[in-house]
């Protein structure tokens, strides 16, 4: 599926929202950097990530902060023993 965005497109909020954590444990981006939220696309009708607006709550939500610290701590271990 493919949006004339040529953002990447999730089924659902839940998937979105998911994916958005990943990529904030892959990527260790600057404070106000980086996706921040997901919306729902009016083109495509599926969800993307984006960089602009408030900050979705899972990022204030302290066991998602932990999840994200912790995988993050998970994923350097894993490729420096690669
Ligand atoms: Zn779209």
């Amino acid at each position: 599926m493919r949006c004339s965005t040529g953002k990447r497109c999730f089924a659902e909020e839940a998937l979105a929202l998911e994916a958005l954590i990943q990529n904030h444990i892959i990527n260790d981006y600057p404070p106000n950097e980086g996706p921040v939220n997901v919306y729902e696309c009016h083109q495509c009708g599926y969800w993307h990530f984006t960089s602009k607006g408030l900050k979705n709550a899972i990022f204030k939500d302290a066991d998602t902060l932990k999840r994200i610290q912790q995988e993050r701590r998970a994923n350097y271990w894993e490729r420096k023993l690669k």
